[in-house]
This record gives structure tokens, C-alpha cells and sequence, in this order.
């Protein structure tokens, strides 16, 4: 059995100093320091540093020259491999609007490597199908040619490896679509890439969509007449938000009133691709040309593509640029994402019971360890 101590503790609502954490694979025991017997444990100095949950990105392309479109076992373990050293324990590959037979063997790929066990890093719970069944005029990098009609059965054919997939309400199918995966899976859907106006995605929200794909990019803007998708998922309690924390998506001026609007239903996502990790030059996605400089991803006619954040950075992000506590800083990358698509009985915090997935990380949030399942997979 392993224990931690001397660090600050980020529970749901509060950090606690002076506790140890005892851990195997989940997490056996949280006392105060003063009750242990060090003797007993395989002890962890934190060394006054942050003992956070695991970070979770459910909303993440590529890595590391690496893409999870791409269907390539050897690529999504190593991404799996590098987002540990962001403090990511568990995340879910997400595909673009390629071809349908290409996102087939995307799913196929990830779920063989999600089932087999056999890779070293960040656990994948389940595939984020961002598209097919988008809005051409709200496309965003996503390629036009691969959109299609919304189908449910495309989505339920594979809920044994899909756990969220985006729609946009107003197109036609969405309704049959969203009632028919609601009815019968536990598949988080999600409205996103979408030019519907407010009453359409409330009309949305009433079928079942519970979640919005990364707020304010690539969907109807708040206006005081129009109040847009954004108006409806900030509006409605049940429906949880990611937000790309990059400064760059969304204007960091934005980071605290949507953090206080949405409370624990604030996600925050990285949206990576494959040039994260990487140095500036050119990349792909979903087979179109894009360019990195710096935090700016483009394809060539200027649209903005995904990004290159890292989770912890974003949590960092938010840090700098909210009131928000530690604790609730932190649970936008961890508990709430987790409760957004239903993982969070198991992952998500540092509580008795749940998987001891545990980082250390200082106070700029540079992640120092990462322990998944109770083992320590990175050190700085
Ligand atoms: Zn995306």
C-alpha cells in the first residue's frame, strides 16, 4: 500500500493540509498525517505541493504527431503515454467528421486498444464522436464533405466503446437521432458545430442532449434578441459546458462569468490535435493542412482549428483568470467532466473508494507525478 503525505489535498470543496492519502489501486484511506505509521506504507513526499485527482480530457484529437482518427493502435498509445506528463489519467480519443468508413476503423482501433489493456499511460474510457451529424455552415475545421444526416443506430451500434457524440438539433433526423440513442444507451449527447437558434436547442435539450461541444466555437452567439446556443446551455442547469481554456477560443475576459454561471457543469477540454506537444510548422487534420504558431492552430484559409493546450495548463488558465478556488478549478478537469459522461462513481476526485488516480502538481499546476490505478506513471 502506498501513502502520500505532505501535500495540499484537493478535495470537491475544499484543499485540506496535513492528511495523508493511503491508496492500492483505488483509494484506501484519508486521515489525518498524524495517524499514520509511516513504516506500514511505500511513503510519497509531496513536498507541500498540490495532491489533486487525476485530470480527465473528454475532449481531445491528437498528441504528439499522433491522431485518434487516424486508426492507429501504435499512435493512440502513444498519446496515452505523453498526456501523463499533463497530469491526464483518463480521456477520450475524439474523432473528426471524416469519412464514415474512417470513423468505423477509428472506433474498431480504439476500442481493440481500450479492451486489450496493453498500453502504459492515460486510461481511454470510450470514444468522443465529434460529428458526423454537424451543421455545414457551422463546420468549424471539420470537413464538409463527410457530414451526414444524424443516425442512431451508427451511434448504438458502438456504445459499447462511444460514451459522447456531438449533434447539431436543428438538422434533419437530429430528433429521431437524439431520442433514439437516449432511450436506449447512456451515450452523453452533446450539441455542437450547430447554427440553431435558441428555441432549437432548447427543443435539443427537451429530447435529451445534456452537454454542449466546446462553448461558443462553432455555434450561434449570444445576442440580446437571439440568444443562440449559447444562451440555451448557459441557460439550462442539466446541461453541462466544455470550454477550450486556452485564452485563444474564447477570450479569457469570459473564464469567470461562465464558470459562475454553469458552477460544477463547467468542463474545461483541450480540443488538442495532433500538432500538441509538437513544435511550431504544418500538420494535419482530419486530412485538411493546418499550421501551428505558438497557442494558434489554422487551416489555410485562417479558420481556427483545435488547439495545443494542455489540461493542466487550462486548469492554470482558469486559476489566473477566475475567482474560482483550487478545488473548484480543479474539478472542471476532473469531477465535472466525469459526471458529464456518467464516470464519475468511479473517477473524478480524490475520494475513499474511487480509482487512485492522484497528481502532484506545484502551484503553477506543472504536474510533478502522475499515479494511475495506484501506480506512479510519470515523474518529473
Ligand atoms: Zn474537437
Amino acid at each position: 500500500m502506498k501513502c502520500i503525505i505532505n501535500g495540499r489535498v484537493v478535495l470537491p470543496d475544499c484543499v485540506a493540509d496535513n492528511l495523508a492519502v493511503i491508496f492500492s489501486d483505488k483509494i484506501e484511506k484519508i486521515i489525518p498525517a498524524n495517524e499514520i505509521s509511516l513504516s506500514d506504507y511505500e511513503v510519497i513526499d509531496a513536498k507541500g505541493n498540490y495532491v489533486a485527482p487525476g485530470l480527465i480530457d473528454i475532449h481531445i484529437h491528437g498528441y504528439m504527431g499522433e491522431d485518434a482518427s487516424d486508426a492507429d493502435a501504435e499512435g493512440l498509445r502513444k498519446m496515452a503515454e505523453g498526456l501523463v506528463a499533463n497530469g491526464v489519467t483518463s480521456w477520450c480519443p475524439t474523432t473528426m467528421t471524416i469519412a464514415k468508413e474512417d470513423i468505423l476503423k477509428a472506433y474498431d482501433c480504439i476500442r481493440a486498444v481500450k479492451n486489450s489493456g496493453e498500453y502504459y499511460g492515460a486510461k481511454i474510457l470510450g470514444v468522443n464522436s465529434e460529428g458526423p451529424f454537424i451543421n455545414p455552415s457551422k463546420k468549424g475545421a471539420q470537413a464538409e464533405e463527410h457530414i451526414l444526416r444524424p443516425d442512431a443506430d451508427f451511434i448504438l451500434d458502438n456504445k459499447d466503446i462511444v460514451k459522447l457524440f456531438t449533434v447539431a438539433p436543428e438538422v434533419d433526423g437530429a430528433k429521431e437521432c437524439v431520442e433514439k440513442v437516449r432511450a436506449n444507451s447512456d451515450i452523453t449527447v452533446s450539441m455542437g458545430h450547430t447554427d440553431a437558434t435558441y428555441e432549437e436547442a432548447n427543443a435539443g435539450i427537451s429530447w435529451g442532449v445534456t452537454h454542449a461541444t466546446h462553448l461558443f466555437n462553432a455555434m450561434t452567439a449570444l445576442m440580446h434578441r437571439n440568444p443562440g446556443v449559447v444562451g440555451a446551455a448557459l441557460s439550462d442547469d442539466n446541461v453541462s459546458c466544455e470550454l477550450i481554456a486556452d485564452t485563444f477560443h474564447v477570450n479569457k475576459g469570459l473564464f469567470s462569468l461562465v464558470s459562475k454561471i454553469k458552477g460544477d457543469k463547467l468542463c474545461i477540454i483541450t480540443d488538442c490535435l495532433r500538432s500538441g506537444g509538437m513544435p511550431d510548422g504544418d500538420y494535419t487534420l482530419g486530412g485538411q493542412p493546418i499550421t501551428k504558431k505558438g497557442i494558434e492552430c489554422r487551416l489555410a484559409d485562417g479558420t481556427i482549428a483545435g488547439s495545443v493546450l494542455t489540461l493542466n495548463k487550462g486548469v492554470y488558465n482558469l486559476l489566473a483568470n477566475t475567482d474560482l478556488s483550487v478545488s473548484q478549478a480543479v474539478n472542471c478537469a476532473s469531477l465535472n467532466p466525469a459526471k458529464a459522461i456518467k464516470s464519475d462513481r468511479e473517477i473524478g476526485s480524490i475520494e475513499v473508494g474511487k480509482k487512485a488516480d492522484i497528481i502532484i502538481a506545484d502551484g503553477e499546476f506543472e504536474i510533478i507525478s502522475t499515479i494511475i490505478d495506484g501506480e506512479i506513471r510519470y515523474n518529473r
